[in-house]
């Protein structure tokens, strides 16, 4: 089975993360696509939501759809999780699966400081898409990495979890930047700083 993992920090997950997961799968026939929410180490991020929380968000925004899941590997793991360690995981679980690792044009750039890249590209293949800020520039990739990466075209979305964190700290409406259910989950758990009420 051809598996997309959609690795990120979720917090919150938006329609960035949905579209770029939804244009891997279309574009590369993935079966499925796993939304996989890292661990984030409680002192660096005060702000932010609790594992649970965004793991109780992403489950309400792939709950309708039938190609898409969760992986809550890392989380359930704690501690800094490299995605060398966490496909070396998988792979073993499931040796006839073949995964793609799915990641925006800021991560792409980042591929060649990821830690075991040199193994991680021999294990699996990257699906990049494009995001405002980043070109998507495979030239300016080691040959080794850029010939693992490949490009799913998809309409660009100048949206981040930390500009939407800053939205929702400012009372600011967060509505349709982020799936129903996490928009609903939002407001009825006070996230971010919005004041907690029945979702309107
Ligand atoms: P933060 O602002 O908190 O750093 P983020 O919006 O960058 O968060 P992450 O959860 O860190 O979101 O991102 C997970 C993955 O999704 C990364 O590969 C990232 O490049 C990709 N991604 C995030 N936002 C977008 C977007 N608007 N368009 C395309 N890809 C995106």
């Amino acid at each position: 089975m051809r598996v997309g993992i959609m690795g990120g920090t979720f917090d919150p997950l938006h329609i960035g993360h949905m579209m770029a997961a939804e244009t891997a799968r279309e574009s590369y026939a993935l079966e499925e696509v796993w939304f996989m929410p890292s661990h984030i180490p409680p002192h660096k991020h005060e702000a932010g939501a609790s594992g649970e929380e965004r793991l109780a968000m992403v489950e309400g925004a792939v709950r309708n759809h039938a190609a898409f899941g969760i992986l809550d590997l890392e989380i359930a793991r704690g501690g800094v999780s490299y995605t060398y360690e966490t496909i070396t995981l998988l792979q073993k679980e499931y040796p006839e699966h073949e995964f793609f690792f799915i990641v925006g044009a800021d991560m792409v750039q980042y591929l060649p400081k990821w830690h075991g890249i040199e193994e991680l590209v021999r294990r699996l293949t990257f699906i990049g898409v494009g995001r405002p800020g980043t070109p998507l520039d495979l030239a300016a990739l080691p040959g080794f990495i850029a010939e693992k990466v490949l490009l799913a075209d998809m309409p660009l979305v100048d949206i981040s979890s930390t500009m939407l964190r800053a939205r929702a700290a400012e009372g600011k409406s967060i509505r349709y930047m982020v799936p129903d259910a996490v928009y609903d989950y939002v407001q009825r758990s006070g996230l971010y700083g919005t004041q907690p009420r029945s979702a309107d």
